[in-house]
């Protein structure tokens, strides 16, 4: 048995094909024909570009959209400058061979990518890999399409797949794939649950350890990979494979449940959303409304602020799609791990104490402001639900709502409508917050417990760091204490309680949270159908 990482759930039982990178030899001869050469690396450039265009055309056509973007982006990179540029300047400064300004060109921009803090970004090396080695094939005459795979029950064996590969997949054969690198953000475990199929990734050297033909199962639940099982584990898995399917059909029916529990409480299952365009996948999943939208994402991987023109566009978006269903978005939590590249921030000896979320906000009116006045004139489009991150006390509610009048007043002034009916809450994610919680609600329309940070305040166990994973844990009695008297302070005032952490999706809690009398469970969209179903057994 091999462990990995976990990237897209199911099960699957079939015949090894290993995928063999194409290799081409990286000479080092140099070149006195500095244009010809110049020319040859255009021509591989352009035919790649076709390439390209033709996979996102076949992707758009089995994926959708939003998973064809990544090519979007790998023809971007094609048509940029600084990188295309970058390859034409080694052949003229060294007198490289195309190939060789390709391969070297590539390995300094992946180095770049591969240090960078966050992983998201890390994982776009394999873009640049992906694009650059197509340039290479094209150059050295090889083709990187075939990927033919005659047989049914097909499980795809590779050192990475890049989105390519991973895009010229035939579904009818391919039923699971492995990998030696990746982890649950790289593009092939994102594609891989968009196509529905088990996969397990950062296998390390799993295309050492089965060959052709060789029959595996892939628990891609456990993240696991067994070789050559004998008929005992394969029937063993079998059943398991049937009862997956079995669950997976019986929740679809779930999809327009209203849920409620045994005796009869109405609770809401939303969805969590970190770009506009994840609401998709919360209607596809039958999510009642959005519990958390982390409006920073539309903050980051960029250059500048968003405009307040374009986040109304982002949140009236979300609003107009969700049509009437409640939408909560929180205001901008950056700081802690979430670092924007065009703000300075003070260096910090303990970031996830320090100046971060709302207290940045409160800091920076300017910056604040424009996030309020997009949302409010935003409002008018559909049931939208603000709240302020990291409170801590009173008066930080009090501020915000402030500067929230200040906002009402000038879009008055400008003639700008916006609704009566928002309702201001906010996420409780600090202990503080949730010991005082009675007093906090008799001012604020709704808490929202963000068990994420609440955890990791409580027990002082940071949530990044493995080392202490150990401490963390959701079920730890007094981080239930404070879950329940937050519950109860709410409800003192006649007010709602969600809870948009983690924790809202685990099927081991809900239990508990129900008990307690949560109101509104929000999580990411793959969890709502099996949480529905636990609830409505509660
Ligand atoms: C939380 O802290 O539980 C939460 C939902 O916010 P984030 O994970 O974005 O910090
Ligand atoms: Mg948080």
């Amino acid at each position: 048995m091999i462990k990995g990482i976990a990237a897209s759930k199911g099960y699957a039982i079939g015949k090894v094909f290993v995928h063999e990178e194409v290799e081409i030899k990286i000479g080092s001869e140099t070149v006195d024909n500095i244009e010809g050469e110049k020319s040859k690396l255009q021509e591989a450039v352009l035919k790649s570009k076709n390439q390209i265009k033709k996979i996102k055309e076949n992707t758009i056509k089995s994926m959708g959209e939003e998973k064809a973007e990544v090519f979007e982006a790998h023809l971007t990179l094609l048509d940029d400058p600084e990188f295309v540029g970058a390859m034409e300047m080694e052949i003229d400064n060294n007198k490289s061979n195309a190939i060789k300004a390709v391969d070297d060109v590539m390995n300094t921009f992946v180095m770049i990518f591969e240090g960078m803090e966050d992983e998201y970004m890390r994982e776009r090396a394999a873009d640049i890999k992906d694009v650059s080695k197509r340039i290479i094939a094209n150059l050295a005459g090889k083709d990187l399409s075939s990927f033919a795979i005659a047989e049914e029950n097909t499980i795809v064996v590779a050192h990475d797949l890049t989105p390519s590969d991973t895009a010229q997949l035939d579904k009818d054969k391919v039923i699971a794939f492995l990998t030696n690198i990746g982890g649950r953000t790289s593009h092939s475990a994102i594609m891989a649950r968009t196509l529905e199929i088990p996969a397990v990734v950062g296998l390390k050297d799993i295309t050492k350890q089965v060959k052709n033909g060789d029959i595996v199962i892939v628990d891609g639940i456990e993240g696991l990979v067994i070789v050559n099982p004998d008929d005992n584990v394969i029937e063993e898995y079998k059943n398991k494979k049937q009862a997956f399917l079995d669950e997976k059909e019986e929740l679809k029916k779930l999809i327009d449940t209203k849920t409620k529990t045994r005796a009869g409480k109405r609770i809401e299952v939303s969805g969590n959303i970190g770009k506009p365009q994840d609401v998709e996948q919360v209607i596809a999943n039958g999510g009642d409304g959005i519990g958390l939208f982390r409006t920073e994402f539309l903050y980051m991987d960029r250059d500048e602020m968003p405009s307040e023109e374009e986040q109304y566009e982002a949140y009236k978006y979300v609003l107009e799609r969700m049509e009437g269903k409640p939408v909560v978005i929180r205001t901008l939590d950056i700081g802690g791990d979430k670092k924007l590249s065009y703000l300075e921030m003070p260096e910090e000896m303990n970031p996830f104490l320090g100046y971060r979320a709302i207290r940045l906000c409160l800091d920076r009116p300017e910056i604040f402001k424009v996030q309020l006045r997009a949302l409010l004139r935003a409002s008018v489009y559909g049931n939208l639900k603000v709240m302020f991150p990291m409170i801590s006390s009173l008066k930080e509610y009090q501020q915000a709502m402030d500067i929230v009048s200040e906002c009402k007043a000038e879009l008055k002034e400008e003639g700008k409508s916006y609704s009566k009916e928002i309702e201001w809450g906010i996420m409780v994610e600090i202990p503080a917050a949730a010991v005082n919680a009675d007093e906090l609600a008799k001012h604020v329309d709704f808490f929202s417990i963000g068990t994420n940070d609440l955890i990791q305040y409580s027990l002082a166990a940071d949530r990044m760091s493995e080392k202490v994973s150990y401490l963390y844990d959701p079920m730890h009695p007094a981080v239930l204490k404070l879950i329940k008297m937050t519950i109860e302070g709410a409800h003192s005032q006649g007010k709602w309680c969600g809870m948009c952490g983690e924790m809202a999706g685990d099927e081991d809690a809900i239990p508990t949270l129900v008990e307690y009398g949560l109101d509104e469970f929000s999580m990411s969209s793959t969890s709502i159908l099996p949480a529905k179903k636990i609830i409505i057994e509660c």
